[in-house]
């Protein structure tokens, strides 16, 4: 670190190191965890937002966040933000072409700050779309389990090159 005190923007950059404990090509900014940074009279606060309430990888993310500042010298605490929730919208392109990269299908959803109207349709069953083969392409896809490696992802089975994989289901 230099002699000037950090600024929000050094502790986003510092932050950009930090990947997410279970998939470690992305980052908690490009995930959408990391929710803001704000000085305060003290050093900063840094607030997350875990990908689900009792997401099992929240308090190593924390510890992460910790160890990262930490070993620039700078001042911060945690501040874990259950609401809003946190949603898949909020990951972005970049992440999500990441993570199909990494073997996880990413979820069938707009990319983050897109702003589209949710429409219900009563009759409509509730239906996952099709999710394309993150090996293949293929959508000749069939759920295999509802949870995955984590909770936070369903198993699938591409039926075209019979691998199984990771969805990273949208919420
Ligand atoms: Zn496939």
């Amino acid at each position: 670190m230099t002699a000037l005190a950090p600024t929000s923007a050094d502790v986003w950059a510092l932050l950009e190191q930090v990947t997410d404990p279970e998939i470690p090509v992305v980052s908690l900014r490009e995930l959408g965890i990391l929710r803001a940074v704000n000085a305060t009279d003290d050093g900063f606060e840094v607030v997350i937002t875990p990908t689900y309430s009792g997401c099992p990888a929240m308090g190593q993310i924390e510890d992460d966040v910790q160890a990262v500042l930490a070993e620039a010298g700078v001042s911060a605490r945690v501040l874990t933000q259950l609401a809003p929730a946190w949603t898949t919208d909020w990951m972005c392109d970049e992440a999500k072409e990441k993570l199909r990269a990494y073997g996880i299908a990413p979820p069938q959803r707009q990319s983050c700050g897109a702003q589209v109207n949710v429409i219900q349709f009563m009759q409509k069953p509730v239906t996952e779309p099709d999710i394309p083969c993150p090996q293949c392409g293929s959508t000749q896809t069939v759920v295999s389990a509802e949870f995955g490696s984590t909770a936070c992802k369903a198993l699938y089975k591409c039926l075209s090159c019979q691998e199984p994989f990771d969805y990273f289901k949208p919420y």
